[in-house]
């Protein structure tokens, strides 16, 4: 069977088409714009999978399967969204809607639990005959999800792999989800940024406010790892305990889980080559002995396919 993969993210949404062997064979993005309410993107995605079964000469009913990929709270069962904060969307029929326009089952899932499975299925993973795999993504938050036996861990809401909220320090930085100390306050790329430009505006980085000209909006995570080895304290500081919690945070998950690959990718990652060899040091030195020997951590190589693809296979079973 055909399938068919839609990554809804805040800005841009991407469709695949795979043929039954996995290859992609269409590929497009379009813009998501459906604030407040679900139906202008699900008649959009509709459309655009119409178009390309007709342009690939295949009939609806050897697509089995639409796997869909989105931030937030939901049902994974009925794709009943409870809330998707990035899309501004409250109890929302979301599968119900998509199922009903295209006639098509629509499996639902957590953004970041179906690029875990991509990377499983298809990414770094693949052919491996891998069993366990933990993926940590460090982008604007850290998202994270978790292979265990051959099965995604979804939890019992969807919810499981919120490795961003573990609690890294007990009466730490304030998180966006409303808790305390968790660690995508200390090293998700906005929460970094926010925490160097508020230390810029109370003066306390001038080489930070060279370095970006006075336009505080331009500070990236980048701006601050160059500032904290330039021997910036502000930056330095925000840095190393960056570069902390995801050593923490990976040690913690190898010690928990005990997979054969930890995958690491996201814009934090990405923008910064040297935090996946530190990574590995830490992880190898401080967790223990025998999942610290087998674990293999790299970095992501699906370049932004990975949630589309894995929603894709979500059907799939493995191993
Ligand atoms: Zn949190």
């Amino acid at each position: 069977m055909y399938r068919i993969g839609v990554d809804i993210g805040a800005t841009k949404t991407k469709v695949l088409l795979l043929s039954p062997s996995g290859k992609i064979l269409r590929r497009e993005k379009i813009l998501t714009d459906s604030f407040g309410r679900a139906e202008p993107i699900i008649f959009r995605v509709s459309d655009l999978i119409e178009r390309f079964l007709r342009e690939a000469g295949i009939p609806k009913h050897k697509l089995g399967f639409i796997g869909c990929g989105c931030a937030g709270f939901m049902d994974i069962e009925t794709g009943w969204i409870d809330n998707s904060p990035n899309l501004k969307w409250n109890d929302v029929q979301f599968g119900k809607i998509f199922q009903k326009r295209l006639g098509l089952k629509v499996r639902m899932v957590n953004d970041v639990n179906a690029a875990a499975w991509g990377e499983y299925v298809y990414g770094a993973a693949k052919g491996k005959g891998y069993r366990n795999l933990v993926a940590v993504f460090p982008g604007s938050g850290i998202g994270g999800g978790i292979v265990c036996n051959c099965q995604l861990v979804e939890g019992a809401t969807g919810t499981a792999g919120e490795v961003g909220h573990l609690i890294f320090r007990e009466n730490g930085l304030k998180c966006d989800c409303g808790h305390q100390g968790c660690h995508e306050a200390y090293a998700g790329g906005v929460p970094m940024e926010n925490r160097m430009r508020k230390l810029v505006k109370a003066g306390k980085s001038k080489m930070v406010y060279k370095m970006v000209q006075g336009d505080l909006s331009k500070i990236n995570t980048r701006t601050i790892a160059d500032a904290a080895r330039k021997g910036d304290p502000a930056a330095k500081m925000i840095w190393d305990d960056a570069v902390m919690s995801l050593n923490v945070l990976c040690a913690n998950l190898v010690n928990v889980f005990n997979p054969e690959i930890l995958v690491l990718g996201g814009g934090v990652i990405d923008g910064n080559p040297t935090l996946v060899p530190t990574i590995r040091h830490f992880v190898k030195n401080r967790a223990v002995d025998y999942s610290a020997k087998t674990v293999k951590i790299v970095k992501s190589n699906l370049a932004g396919d990975a949630i589309a693809l894995g929603a894709a296979a979500m059907a799939e079973a493995k191993c």
